[in-house]
Order: C-alpha cells, then structure tokens, then sequence
C-alpha cells in the first residue's frame, strides 16, 4: 500500500496546499484531522505562523498532527530540535492538560507555542460543527463543544 492509499482529511489537504512553508509539502507525521467547525480557526492560526516565521525557521518548523482531543484542539509540532509534548491527565469528571517542552525554550519556539495555545483554547469556545463562536464542552464519555443550536440537533437525533 502506498502513502498515496491513505484516505486524508480534504481539510488537512487544504492547509498543506495553502501553507507549503509550513507544512514542505507533506501531511503531518501522524494521522490528522480537524472538525469542520474549526477549520476556519486553524487556518487563521498557520497564516499567523506563516507571517511569524522567517524562511529560515520555516525550514526547521514541522507540523506533527492536528487533532481534536477531549473537545479541544491539538496541534503537536517541532522547530529544530524542539518539540511539544501535551500529556492528558483524566480524572473523574475532568481532563488535566500539561504542555511540556523544552527546558530552556529559544525565544521563537514560546512565540509559536503562544500563539498555537491561543488557538487552542479559542476551539474550546468554537462549535466543531458550525463554527459558532458562543459554544462550550459537552458529554460524558465523549466529549463535545458544540453551540445551542448544534447541542439540540445532536440530543434530538438520541432521543429518536
Ligand atoms: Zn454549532
């Protein structure tokens, strides 16, 4: 099977087609994909790095998935050596997340993990579905963010 194979979100192809510094061409290392509701927010986030960057940190910056998790955005990524690592923490009830880098971070990378972070918990508010910036985490088991109007389809289609 070749990589070619692979089904793809279209959604991730559009990024890596709109953003070739960012991503060289490639789809993120591990298997990605992003709600349809956040689509507009992620874009908004890699044409922020994409203006943030220099060519020459461009070159050394890689996209390792994008994701939604527990109702939230994730965006692993590298610049050089350095790298990302958020760790989930699930207790009863609540999802604890720690963003762990590098030791002692150059000042670009804290730059790039702000501005990733913003957008992160921008998604924490957006509806996965539509968008909607009014929206916030619902669910037991499988969490969702989703808006009013969204909420209501989705408890509506449970009760059938
Ligand atoms: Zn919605």
């Amino acid at each position: 099977m070749s990589t070619s194979d692979f089904p793809t979100d279209p959604k991730i192809d559009a990024l890596v087609a709109r953003f070739p510094r960012l991503f060289h061409h490639r789809h993120p290392r591990v298997w990605s994909d992003l709600p349809q509701g956040w689509t507009e927010l992620a874009d908004q986030l890699f044409a922020d790095l994409d203006a943030m960057l220099d060519d020459d940190a461009a070159s050394v910056f890689k996209v390792i998935q994008i994701k939604e998790k527990y109702a939230s955005l994730r965006v692993y990524w590298s610049l050089g050596e350095e790298e990302t690592l958020v760790l989930d923490v699930i207790g009863s009830g609540s999802t604890q997340r720690f963003d762990k880098g590098p030791t002692d971070p150059t000042a670009l990378f804290e730059r790039i993990r702000a501005c990733v972070k913003e957008a992160c918990e921008q998604a924490e508010t957006t509806c996965q579905v539509c968008g909607n910036g009014s929206a916030s985490a619902v669910g037991s088991g499988w969490i969702v963010t989703l808006c009013g109007t969204c909420r209501a389809r989705a408890d509506k289609k449970d009760d059938r």
